[in-house]
């Protein structure tokens, strides 16, 4: 009995520690495996986000959590720039996802590290068994927000992954940089073909300078990128230097199974052309709790209950995604003479359009009276 849980998740990046907080505070008996052994952002990532990703989260804009406000400058190959005034937040993500877990715990719910979840099961009477490197549970409903390359999805059979595009990002120090308090993003086939490299200060010390590639070696163009900018990177020196996958190619098919979900990058619940996982994984985590809550107080866990989940995730934000990968995929195909003519056409409110995934029939239109960009970029994007 001790082990028998309404509601069990796998990972507590910012989707499991959301799920696990509204799985909780909806009456759900609930626990969260880490493998870690600590709750905290283990894997590189840019750490940016928008404000309304924290009150998405309920988690208050504090100097703990919140290390840096910023605006962003977007730079086409020929490096002229767009300036998007809207101000943004750098997290301390670890501070960001602590916070959320006190809250589930708060909420009730049991959290356990350093407890790698190893298979899970179907039993004969529909519940999951989940074996993990010290224990054995049964959970009316399993959450996998394990992230990308899910152990949960190889549990379940689901072969899916989403499109994943490989990153490479330095933390340095002793950087100089000519922008302290914005984010740039540069794109170019020769400065990040398929992708963008940026550069993202951080706090008063640190600075992020990454990449994401496709068809090279990311860590090659990395340096090439630091190579561009000597009088601001020149001394710098690396402290942190990781890589990981971005699932960038749309949401998976089949992410909700009798009893059992797959949630944020484990799903491919990314923002594509961006690459923004945050606030999408935490807004999934918090359906998703609730949406099990729901299930196990119904005494209905199949499939077709579960599917609630993807019907308001989808008017929320797998339209959003969907709109955001049909830019993707029209952007990645510009020549460098095209992106520079882009950066002459769009404004700040039209690239956060296309960023995001929002109104890119608006910006198609805008396209439209620009031969070069309406065949190639404004009919993909209608
Ligand atoms: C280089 C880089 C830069 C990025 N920059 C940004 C950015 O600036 N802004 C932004 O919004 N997004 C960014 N992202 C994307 C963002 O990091 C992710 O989309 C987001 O963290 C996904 O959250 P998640 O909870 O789904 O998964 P994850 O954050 O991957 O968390 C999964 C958790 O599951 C745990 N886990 C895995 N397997 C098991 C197991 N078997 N048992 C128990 N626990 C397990 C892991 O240890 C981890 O804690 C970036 C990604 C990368 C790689």
């Amino acid at each position: 009995m001790e082990n028998n849980y309404d509601v069990l998740i796998v990972g507590a990046g910012p989707a499991g520690v959301c799920a696990a907080k509204t799985a909780a505070l909806n009456g759900a008996k609930t626990i969260i495996l880490e493998k870690q052994p600590t709750i905290m952002a283990s894997k590189p990532c840019g750490e940016a986000t928008s404000q309304q990703t924290l009150k998405t989260a309920g988690v208050a804009d504090k100097p703990s959590i919140v290390m840096h406000r910023t605006d962003a400058m977007v730079f086409s190959p020929n490096l002229k720039s767009i300036h998007i005034k809207e101000i943004g937040f750098s997290l301390n993500k670890t501070m960001f996802i602590q916070e959320i877990a006190a809250a589930a715990a708060e909420a009730g719910a049991q959290i356990r590290v350093r407890e790698e979840v190893q298979g899970i099961s179907r039993a004969s009477d529909g519940t999951m068994n989940i074996k993990t490197s010290q224990n054995e549970y049964r959970a009316k409903v399993v959450i996998g927000a394990d992230g990308y390359n899910s152990t949960m999805a190889r549990n379940l059979g689901v072969s899916e992954k989403s499109e994943p595009i490989p990153t490479v990002q330095y933390i340095m120090v002793n950087c100089h940089l000519e922008y302290p308090n914005t984010v740039r993003f540069y794109l170019g086939n020769e400065i990040a073909p398929m992708g963008y490299a940026w550069i993202f200060p951080k706090g008063e010390k640190l600075t992020e300078v990454g990449i994401g590639v496709r068809g090279g070696s990311a860590k090659q163009y990395l340096d090439k990128f630091v190579g561009m900018f000597p009088k601001e990177l020149a001394k710098g020196q690396i402290i942190d230097y990781r890589g990981a996958p971005v699932p960038v190619g749309g949401i998976i098919e089949n992410n909700i199974q009798d009893g059992a979900m797959l949630i944020g990058d484990a799903a491919g619940m990314v923002i594509p052309l961006t690459g923004a996982g945050i606030h999408s994984s935490v807004a999934a985590g918090l359906m998703a709790g609730e949406v099990a809550a729901a299930a196990v107080s119904e005494g209905n866990c199949s499939k077709k209950r579960l599917e609630e989940f993807n019907r308001k995730y989808d008017e929320q934000w797998g339209q959003r995604i969907k709109k955001s990968l049909k830019a993707m995929r029209a952007i990645e195909q510009l020549s460098d003479n095209e992106l520079n003519l882009l950066q002459q056409v769009l404004a700040a409110d039209d690239i956060l359009d296309l960023a995001n995934g929002f109104e890119i029939r608006k910006v198609a239109k805008k396209l439209l009276a620009h031969p070069a960009l309406a065949v190639k970029l404004a009919k993909s994007l209608v």
